[in-house]
């Protein structure tokens, strides 16, 4: 067996990315295909221009026009002179012991948000933020005691999946990859699956989420499927509505109670979207599709709140008829945080529980704890302002 290694923590001294300092340039990274076509057409080029961009920028990490070989000259000019693609820089690398390798981003401002990948046998799981902080306030996630700052570009979405590759692929050694190419002959990727579940609530980040979505899925980008790109939410209900509408991935729902008197007191937004509602809400989404996208329960296991043998038979009557499957969650403890896990033996009894009752259901396994990777555990670096004096519970 070889050795663990060692937790591995890098500060980054350069930026991988060129930055751009003329701020009034158009960032291109965040644009999906109608996006881009949009700003090609109001510039007098040709539209067909935005697919060969999308593909230089996304699926060979291009940020310098003057690598775009296809593109003319004079075009490839006029782009230096408008339009940048531009990245948040990567400032420290972490990599823990299984594995799990963690980035901190700075952003224009002093803000800096945290991505986090973790690598599995037959697959690659990109975990990426929406938000700086998050505004939600659940009571034992850590991003919610950063406070909220604001939400991110579509451009610093899309930014965390592009720069994660990067990094990534330069990792695989060169005779592998060559030309990015397994024995299969199949591209070789890293990240194989994305889950917006860092930092923030990503449906209240609707439109730049959406935009960042709409390229993960583009063959023109990433081309990742449906089933593969995961937006977790605690449920705003319009917003998912429109969701369904404009991008149709998979969906994990944060419900973490089997009723609306434990998920108030632990997910204050359930005050203004209760259970009921939220599940109905869930219904219309997958409505008339459950092959393409997948639907996720997740629950955090928390000791003496919403972990007994009666939780766990509640939960399952709750979801009847539901197309869905069950992630308990271990709750990840962070400084000062007031909840402590269920034990090992609880949460088996309580996953049992549910399999009987016909729900396929997991439980996770906690990935990158010793550099702080965990689910609820990112915390980046919020100027928070939301003006909460602190985060006492009430
Ligand atoms: N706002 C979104 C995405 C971010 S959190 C959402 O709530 O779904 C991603 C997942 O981690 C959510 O299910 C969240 O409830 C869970 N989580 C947050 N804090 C946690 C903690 N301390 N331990 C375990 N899971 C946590």
């Amino acid at each position: 067996m070889p050795e663990a290694p060692e937790l591995l923590e890098q500060v980054i001294e350069q930026p991988i990315t060129i930055t751009g300092n003329k701020p009034q340039k158009v960032n291109l990274l965040g644009m999906d295909l109608p996006h881009l076509k949009a700003f090609f057409t109001e510039i007098g080029e040709k539209p067909f221009r935005a697919v060969q961009i999308l593909k230089w920028i996304h699926q060979f990490g291009v940020d310098n026009f003057d690598d775009m070989s296809n593109v003319s000259q004079a075009l490839r000019q006029r782009l230096s002179d408008i339009a940048e693609i531009r990245a948040p820089q990567v400032v420290l690398e972490q990599k823990a012991s299984d594995g799990t390798t963690k980035w901190l981003m700075r952003l224009d401002g002093g803000n800096s948000i945290e991505t986090v990948f973790i690598p599995e046998d037959n697959r690659g799981t990109l975990c990426v933020s929406s938000q700086v902080g998050c505004a939600l306030d659940c009571s034992f996630c850590s991003t919610a005691r950063q406070g909220f700052n604001r939400n991110l570009s579509s451009a610093e979405i899309i930014a965390q999946l592009w720069t994660a590759n990067k990094m990534l692929n330069e990792r695989i050694p060169k005779t592998e990859a060559s030309p990015n190419k397994n024995s299969q002959n199949e591209t070789r990727r890293a990240i194989t699956n994305v889950v917006l579940m860092g930092m923030g609530e990503p449906l209240l980040n609707f439109d730049n989420v959406v935009q960042a979505v709409h390229l993960m899925v583009d063959d023109n980008a990433y081309g990742l499927s449906k089933r593969r790109v995961t937006i977790s939410t605690v449920g705003v209900i319009p917003a998912l509505k429109r969701l369904r509408e404009e991008c149709d991935v998979s969906l994990a729902l944060s419900l973490h109670a089997p009723n609306d008197a434990i998920r108030e007191k632990i997910v204050p937004l359930n005050k203004k979207y209760p259970i009921k509602e939220l599940l109905d809400a869930c219904r219309y989404y997958f409505s008339g599709d459950t092959k393409k996208k997948q639907f996720t329960i997740e629950y955090v296991m928390l000791a003496g709140i919403n972990d007994s043998t009666r939780n766990a038979h509640e939960l399952a009557r709750l979801l009847r008829k539901l197309p869905c499957k069950i992630n308990l969650i271990p709750f990840n403890p962070f400084p000062e945080s007031d909840y402590v896990s269920s034990r090992m033996q609880v949460i088996k009894q309580f996953r049992d529980i549910l399999q009987k009752a016909g729900y396929v259901t997991m439980i996770r396994k906690t990935r990158g704890e010793d550099i702080d990777a965990a689910c609820g555990q990112l915390a980046g670096k919020v100027k928070d302002k939301s003006r909460r004096v602190n985060s006492d519970k009430s």
